[in-house]
């Protein structure tokens, strides 16, 4: 969490204070609330609050992303006020097992991921939402919203396993362009295709597009991954594989918020979806 704002901001506590955002080329701005953007951007908190603090400040620039994924980071840091924190110990609230559905073994779930491949999400639709994603998972990588990043990527995982889908070619070459690989996002690409991908269920066409644009690293990684001889992963589906948590009660409250969170995502989703759908 952000060093100096230490208290989880809700909408009783904030102070008042804004922060304009100018963001892309065309520095479109985002007026945000000070307290909530520091307390979950530890980038924006040193900015804005640490010793290199550009004092008296109330303008920062965001080059590097485009104004409709800060308008997701947006949305996102307005959700959480409206997200209590789940009370630890809640037996109600408390899941037991792994997020991400049962997997019985490997043969049964991978078959069940690919049976209806195709059958509820459109390709256009799915590469859309997944970039969106991988776009808001650099972006908290970038300006350290470790939540946010911990988010995109279970949403991504889910969002896999809902449409059955294994990430495509052009989502993972960008993500290995822009990720190093010791990120959790890219073990979870490189589980995807040494674990779930098959060609089988792919056209031809895919295959040749996916031989070219996959990259030679990330192949090889996946080769390591595959060849050996390991059993797919027990929890391949469950987002917290991906979390470096330290602590099994890290995990637990993970577990516990996770349905809320996933809302949360959800909604981001949708709105995405909208707003490409005017496009
Ligand atoms: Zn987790």
């Amino acid at each position: 969490m952000a060093s100096t704002v230490q208290e989880r901001p809700s909408f009783l506590t904030l102070t008042q204070d804004t922060i304009t955002i100018e963001v892309g080329e065309e520095k479109k701005p985002f007026i945000v609330h000070k307290d909530l953007l520091c307390y979950w951007s530890k980038y924006f908190d040193k900015a804005l609050n640490g010793h290199f603090k550009e004092g008296g400040k109330d303008t920062i620039a965001v080059e590097d992303f485009s104004p409709s994924i800060f308008g997701c980071f947006v949305q996102w840091l307005y959700a959480q006020p409206s997200m209590p924190p789940v009370p630890e110990g809640d037996p109600q609230m408390k899941q037991t097992g792994k997020l991400g559905g049962t997997r019985p073994s490997k043969k049964t779930s991978t078959a069940t991921r690919y049976s209806d491949k195709k059958a509820d999400h459109s390709d256009r639709i799915y590469i859309t939402v997944i970039l969106m994603l991988l776009h808001l998972y650099s972006f908290g990588d970038k300006y350290e919203a470790h939540d946010l990043r911990k988010d995109a990527l279970s949403k991504m995982v889910d969002y896999a396993i809902d449409g059955k889908r294994v990430t495509s070619a052009v989502v993972v070459a960008l993500g290995v362009k822009n990720l190093p690989d010791s990120s959790p996002c890219y073990k979870y690409f490189v589980d995807e295709y040494a674990f779930v991908w098959t060609p089988k269920t792919e056209s031809a066409d895919v295959i040749k597009d996916s031989r070219q644009t996959l990259p030679a690293g990330f192949l090889f990684d996946v080769l390591l991954a595959s060849a050996g001889g390991e059993e797919t992963p027990d929890d391949l589906d469950d987002p917290c594989r991906y979390h470096k948590h330290e602590t099994s009660k890290e995990v637990d409250h993970c577990r516990m918020q996770h349905p809320q969170r996933m809302v949360v995502m959800d909604e981001l989703v949708s709105a995405w979806c909208r707003g490409t759908s005017q496009d």
